[in-house]
């Protein structure tokens, strides 16, 4: 896997996929891109509108739950690897409605490894979340990748079907497959509706901001470009059939990361709004990144507070990326 040309992206479109495919086509001059992505409310065409004329970089618009557009796009691709971001991915939008999360997050996935199968990609990586492991109590340790699935939203579920498919690839077709768990993203391009942009969005607007019940979750909080940073290692060095985990080390209560928004966006908690807390709130995610450290040799780069300023920063200095993004198809967080 260390000498990639050509790789398919799904999801390319969407905050972490944008951020991978800008990563990965500047630190590897050699490699071409295909980015599959359908374009949902997640997907914007905007967070990479300036690969445009990249002759590396190849858009498709397609749906990875359409099986035979899938398996011609791979089988006429000559791809050496499918790194697979596409997803649903918005719990309480699971909540609402599970239906999206099955035909993308477990029929797509389930598409792109008989695909990719089919036509003998050499690797296959699955972008999963710790939120497969369920939650954690507070003295409990943190996730290791032998941490049995115990997911509890149905967006969480639908990943955990999807891991479950990717590992049954490995086993029953012997397919060089990888799994990597991360926990919560953030960054530029990163939809409003998850905590951390939403709260700067609605700071930045001096619109209060929702927390979910007393405030007491705890996360644990990962700057998008390590995480695009394992998702490379796990590509390039990643044994076939194994997990690997990344995490920020950086656990935080969500009240904490609330204040620090408000302290760098310059408001007060006048802005807090407590709002009925979400159901079946996992209560606190923590993860074990040794593997990954010793296996891949990767270790997060950006602290939290650093990678908090910075990406308040982002989100001031594109304000029309926002405004764009919430004028179209943003439909609001739930409560
Ligand atoms: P996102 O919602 O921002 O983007 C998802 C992208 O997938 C969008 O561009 C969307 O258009 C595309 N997509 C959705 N359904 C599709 C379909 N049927 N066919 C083709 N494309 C489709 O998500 P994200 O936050 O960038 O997450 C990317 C991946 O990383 C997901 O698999 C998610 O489970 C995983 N992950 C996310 C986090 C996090 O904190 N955001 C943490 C760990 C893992």
């Amino acid at each position: 896997a260390s000498s990639l040309k050509r790789i398919l992206v799904t999801g390319g479109c969407g905050f972490i996929g944008a951020n991978f495919v800008r990563l990965q086509l500047e630190n590897h001059p050699e490699l071409a891109i295909t980015n599959l992505d359908a374009l949902t409310y997640a997907g914007n065409p905007d967070n990479l509108a300036d690969l445009a004329g990249d002759p590396r970089y190849t858009f498709v618009h397609g749906d990875i739950a359409d099986r035979p557009f899938v398996t011609k796009l791979i089988a006429d691709g000559g791809f050496d690897a499918v790194v697979h971001f596409a997803a649903e991915s918005h719990v309480d939008r699971s909540i609402h409605d599970a239906t999206p999360f099955l035909r993308t997050n477990v029929i797509g996935t389930q598409n792109l490894l008989d695909a990719a199968r089919a036509a003998k990609v050499p690797r296959f990586v699955h972008v999963s979340t710790d939120e497969v492991y369920g939650t954690l109590g507070p003295k409990d340790p943190a996730f290791t990748e032998e941490t049995p699935l115990t997911p509890n939203s149905p967006y969480s579920a639908s990943k955990a079907g999807s891991d479950l498919l990717v590992r049954a690839a490995f086993h029953t077709h012997g397919m060089d497959v990888v799994t990597t768990r991360c926990s919560n993203n953030y960054g530029p391009y990163q939809f409003p509706e998850k905590l951390i942009p939403l709260f700067i969005t609605n700071a930045l607007a001096d619109v209060p901001v929702p927390v979910y019940g007393d405030g007491m979750q705890v996360r644990d909080w990962i700057h998008v470009v390590d995480h695009c940073r394992g998702v490379d290692a796990a590509l390039r060095k990643g044994k076939a059939g194994e997990v690997y985990n990344f995490g920020g080390r950086s656990e935080r209560y969500n009240m904490e990361v609330t204040k620090a928004v408000l302290k760098l966006t310059g408001k007060t908690e006048a802005l807090i709004k407590y709002v009925t807390d979400r159901p079946g709130h996992d209560r606190r995610y923590a993860v074990d990144t040794a593997k990954s450290e010793r296996e891949l040799g990767w270790t997060p780069s950006v602290t939290f507070e650093k990678g908090l300023e910075d990406t308040v920063a982002w989100y001031k200095a594109n304000s029309h990326w926002v405004d764009r993004v919430k004028s179209g198809a943003y439909r609001g967080h739930a409560g």
